[in-house]
């Protein structure tokens, strides 16, 4: 029997990227997996008949997580339509880089309301179910920017630096609902999101990072897929995935 059959589970941000990547993995370790979505339907769909092939159960549901509203209605439609919640991964996130100097109030409130706000409804959305079942697995997706300062990144760095303080705080609350909350942070990774950093830049990067490449989507995936379905005695953590870029 595969690790995760009869477990079901959200992923934020699944149709591009490292939330593709984690709903492959966790589709291929047996879950039946809601793909949320933006605005790429199309690409959400491919995801969904990627899973359909291998095979594997997936639904597609479109919902801006940074509206209280429609993250809530997002879980609550999930969790109904597949019976029960097991597994709850906030990943879905954006950027809007500039210098502090030149960053508007519309630039910083975007970030943190998707990828600070947006996680905090998702979760407690979810906690309802996960708690009636006394189990449950929430994973939320910060990153190495997080932890170190990072030039234009001021509105990120302070959304994901939340996010861990989040998960720590929402681990010790809900240990004893059979709940655990860890975060898994990624550096940098080959996605969309990257391919907007100018070249340039990123060679720089590339350069110091200690095993001489970027991650790949997948490789953050199986840290998700390990805390998902062998971490029963891990809550409150974080995993760095980040090729040792940040130590
Ligand atoms: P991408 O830009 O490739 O994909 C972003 C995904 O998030 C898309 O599926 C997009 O949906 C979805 N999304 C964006 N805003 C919303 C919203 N408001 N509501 C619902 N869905 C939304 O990002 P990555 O895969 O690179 O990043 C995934 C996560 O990993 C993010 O949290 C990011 O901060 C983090 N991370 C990434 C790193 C990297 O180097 N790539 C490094 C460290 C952390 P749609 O397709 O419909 O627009």
């Amino acid at each position: 029997m595969s690790q995760l059959e009869g477990k079901t589970a959200i992923v934020t941000g699944a149709s591009r990227g490292i939330g593709r990547a984690i709903a492959i993995e966790l589709a291929r370790a047996g879950a039946k997996v809601a793909l949320v979505y933006q605005n790429n339907e199309a690409k959400a769909q491919a995801v969904a008949e990627e899973i359909a092939a291998l095979p594997g159960t997936a639904i597609i549901v479109k919902a801006n997580v940074g509206v209280s509203a429609e993250a809530r209605a997002m879980v609550k439609r999930v969790a109904d339509e597949f019976g029960r919640l097991d597994i709850l991964v906030n990943n879905a996130g954006i950027t809007r880089d500039t210098s502090i100097k030149k960053m508007t109030d519309e630039q910083w409130e975007e970030v943190i309301q998707t990828n600070l706000n947006g996680y905090f409804y998702c979760m407690s959305a979810a906690i309802p179910f996960m708690t009636e079942q006394k189990s449950g697995r929430i994973i939320n997706i910060s990153s190495m920017n997080g932890q170190v300062a990072a030039f234009g990144q001021a509105n990120y760095s302070a959304s994901k630096g939340g996010i861990i303080a989040l998960t720590k705080t929402a681990a010790l609350e809900l240990a004893r609902s059979g709940i655990t909350v860890n975060t898994v942070s990624p550096g940098f990774t080959d996605t969309d999101m990257f391919s907007e950093v100018p070249e340039k830049i990123q060679e720089q990067i590339k350069g110091r990072i200690p095993l001489g490449r970027f991650g790949k989507p997948e490789e953050i995936a199986k840290a998700v897929v390990f805390l998902a379905a062998d971490a029963d005695y891990i809550t409150g953590q974080q995993i760095n995935v980040n090729g040792g870029a940040f130590m």
